[in-house]
């Protein structure tokens, strides 16, 4: 297990997960560890997913990165996440789109809403970053229409909503699947059209709402 966020950035890097140096610099400035409860702060730089209250996760860093370099989020871009569980990737995506892009990232569960609102602001992404409790299966459309949007829970399918809430050349990622295990797909909005490309196997929570799994 790494023992720094360096040596973490390090393994993602040399294990091929990190590509790029906009994905690797990200990675490095953002600390884990902000972003979750005492008890998992000692593994904050291990490989591996972390519980982060309300039987929810915080995602493995190869996760993270392998979203992050499909994400590749715009220069000032605008992008919605569905899921903001403890707070770390929204901060990872805003801090790649740079002090002019905008992330709005929803949670169901209120506590973990608040949780990573606050988690967001005390690493200095406060502003850049919009935290809404409800159900992200319906999107965001008051933030739309999206560059990107990312979905970090299990969805049967892209959400509706979702492809209609992307701008055209747009693209979002969702772990598309049953509960257990899902394919990590991109769907890219083309002429009003969505292309799905499939990126290989995944395992995530499932996302819980309307356009989701039911409870
Ligand atoms: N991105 C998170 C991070 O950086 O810590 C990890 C997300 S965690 C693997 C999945 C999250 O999706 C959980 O916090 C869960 O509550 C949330 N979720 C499930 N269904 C949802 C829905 N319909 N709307 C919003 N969030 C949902």
């Amino acid at each position: 297990m790494a023992r720094s966020l360096s040596g973490l950035v390090k393994e993602l890097v040399s294990e091929g997960y990190v590509r790029s140096k906009r994905v690797e610099e990200a990675m490095l400035k953002i600390d884990r560890a902000l972003f979750l409860p005492e008890d998992a702060k000692p593994y904050a730089y291990a490989d591996t997913p972390l519980g982060i209250g309300s039987g929810q996760t915080i995602s493995a860093p190869h996760m993270v990165a392998i979203m992050a370099e499909l994400l590749d989020p715009p220069k000032g871009g605008k992008c919605l996440e569905v899921g903001a569980g403890s707070g770390y990737n929204a901060a990872i995506i805003a801090e790649m789109m740079g002090p002019e892009g905008k992330v709005v990232s929803v949670e169901r569960h209120a506590a973990l809403a608040a949780m990573a609102e606050r988690s967001i602001a005390a690493a200095g992404y406060g502003e850049r970053v919009k935290v809404v409790a409800g159900d992200g299966s319906l999107g965001y459309p008051g933030g739309a229409p999206y560059d990107r949007a990312i979905v970090t829970c299990a969805s049967p399918a892209l959400p509706e909503p979702i492809g209609e809430q992307l701008k055209e050349g747009g693209w979002a990622l969702v772990p598309v699947g049953g509960r257990m295990w899902q394919t990590l797909y991109k769907f890219e909005k083309r002429k009003g059209n969505i292309v799905p490309t499939a990126h290989g196997g995944c395992v995530f929570v499932p996302l819980l709402g309307e356009h989701g799994f039911r409870e």
